[in-house]
């Protein structure tokens, strides 16, 4: 998250640091939990979670927690079944998988065969032990043309900064699929000063291994977070704190080479604790992860899952040691608009333009989701500078995707993002399109780029209206709520809610809807539906 106004975030109630010894006690860590009495061990204390579905599968994820050091060392089986009711009396398969210490005992069973279209559930077994039960599904067949698709978009959750009710409501809310887009977790340790935060914890600046699993099993022992993983399939990727603030491919902050390391457990530790195919993995380590990949819900919606992070040029005019991407004038930042400068790396884009020109294809699909990090469209500052660490910083490789977008019309184009803990609807204008008129075939997508779950902006609502004044292609800019999108697809019309939390310091918040945009069939662009206030 780029800082663009440094004015001090308003703390909204003060005194609300929650009892850390409690909370420590609780997140079960391993390396303290060995130490600690405990009435009973949970060697499912991080929940379970399911991910990546197909027509005739998804993949089932835990992460043990061993009991004490001798079990930390060694593999352990676990068992796992998938039934068709929740009493688990119809079982559909079972099987048993090794939880191995390389890989931090975590488990990712890969299912086929089943059958299109349809919802399971699943649990797993250590010992005696059984996890909570989690409700997963398939996707609709390739050439399906389901009636409807409910799909949330999330991103940003730092744990200081919010309790996760917003997960509570997701659950609630019963998407089909989760989009998780990038700041899983931040690699920080909590700030000293602990006023104004939901929580703290005790961890330090995360740069090992060791450090990067203990920070994950810190946030999964959410019960909030587990509830919204156990509900249905999930689908992530990463941005920048699931390692490094602001980091850009290979180049972090620091000595390069011991970056590279810090960069390689950081994607292990993603990998261990996310629902991913193992196909994601490099047989040669964690030099790469392939994260880039394609959903397909029938012929109502592909989505194309986009990692901005990994293949990246290095932020225009960033000085060599700086811990961020500086916000840039582009007159006096010539590489800003250098043309091979790449948000995405070359195959990405290669692979994404494919992907387009495929979806074009009649009958191909309805929707085209491109699931990516961070805001698309432009956003001017009225000073005059632009971020150089979203697509604002990587001008030319924008003017391609739109080139690619517009290229194969007619297409109904929806982009979705986070990283800048914000609410932006965006109409997505042609390159070259001028920015204030409505001219026809000026407009060729539609943005939402989605507020944080739980990380604070950094911004007054007075900053963010003043951008307004100067990008009228945005349609809504909200910088003071915390939540989710809630997007229902179907054949003629996409619906996106924008939920927001009363409170995120509150476990138990309620949830209401900010605002509701639609975008039609053939008409691209997003159009405001209403804007309600249904608390609950
Ligand atoms: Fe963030
Ligand atoms: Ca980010």
């Amino acid at each position: 998250m780029l800082r663009l106004c440094d004015a001090a975030t308003p703390v909204p109630r003060r005194g609300f640091l929650r009892q850390a010894t409690h909370l420590a006690a609780a997140t079960a860590l391993p390396r303290w939990a060995w130490s600690q009495t405990r009435l009973r061990h949970d060697p499912f204390g991080l929940g379970v979670a399911s991910g990546d579905p197909t027509p005739d599968g998804v993949v089932l994820w835990t992460r043990l927690l061993p009991e004490d050091p001798l079990q930390a060392l060694s593999p352990q089986t676990v068992h796992w079944e998938l039934a068709d009711d929740p009493g688990f009396r119809r079982i559909v398969r079972r099987g048993q998988a090794s939880a191995e210490p390389h890989w931090g005992h975590s488990v990712h069973v890969e299912l086929t065969g089943l059958a299109p279209d349809r919802w399971y559930h699943y649990r797993f077994w250590h010992g005696d032990a059984v996890s909570t039960p989690g409700r997963t599904r398939t996707a609709p067949a390739d050439d399906a043309m389901p009636a409807a698709v409910r799909i949330a978009f999330a991103s940003c959750q730092r744990w200081e900064h919010g309790h996760y009710a917003a997960w509570r409501h997701v659950a609630a809310d019963h998407p089909d699929l989760v989009l998780f887009l990038g700041d899983y977790l931040y690699e920080y340790a909590s700030p000293k000063d602990s006023s104004g935060l939901a929580r703290t914890h005790p961890l330090r600046h995360a740069s090992t291994l060791a450090d990067f699993r203990d920070r994950y099993a810190l946030y999964k022992s959410d019960p909030q977070l587990q509830a919204a993983h156990a509900s249905c399939p999930w689908a992530v990727v990463w941005d920048d704190h699931e390692v490094q603030n602001d980091y850009a491919g290979a180049l972090g902050r620091g000595d390069p080479t011991h970056f590279l390391a810090l960069r390689s457990a950081a994607w292990q530790a993603f990998y261990e604790n996310m629902p991913l195919r193992a196909s994601s993995l490099e047989a040669s380590g964690f030099h790469s992860l392939q994260l880039y990949r394609r959903l397909r819900w029938g012929r109502l919606a592909h989505l194309h899952l986009l990692d901005s992070r990994q293949y990246r040029s290095r932020q225009a005019c960033r000085p060599s040691d700086s811990s961020s991407a500086p916000a840039v004038r582009p007159q006096d930042c010539g590489a800003l608009s250098e043309a091979q400068r790449s948000l995405l790396g070359p195959a990405q884009e290669h692979w994404l333009g494919a992907g387009l020109a495929a979806d074009a294809r009649p009958g191909a699909t309805v929707w085209t989701v491109l699931a990516q990090q961070t805001l698309f469209s432009p956003r001017r500052y009225p000073s005059g500078v632009v971020s150089s660490d979203s697509w604002d910083g990587y001008p030319a490789a924008r003017s391609r995707l739109l080139q690619a977008i517009a290229g194969h019309a007619p297409r109904n184009t929806v982009l979705l993002g986070g990283d800048i803990h914000q609410n932006y609807v965006c109409q997505v204008r042609a390159a070259g399109a001028p920015p204030d008129t409505a001219s026809p075939g000026a407009v060729i997508a539609s943005e939402f780029c989605g507020t944080s779950l739980t990380s604070r902006s950094g911004s007054t609502q007075a900053q963010v209206d003043a951008i307004v004044r100067q990008n009228p292609h945005v349609l809504l800019a909200r910088c003071e709520q915390r939540g989710y999108g809630l997007a229902d697809l179907t054949p003629q019309r996409w619906t996106t809610h924008l939920r927001v939390l009363d409170d995120p310091l509150q476990e138990d918040s309620s949830a209401r809807t900010l605002a509701r945009f639609v975008v039609e069939e053939g008409r691209p662009g997003p159009v405001l539906d209403g804007a309600e206030s249904q608390n609950r």
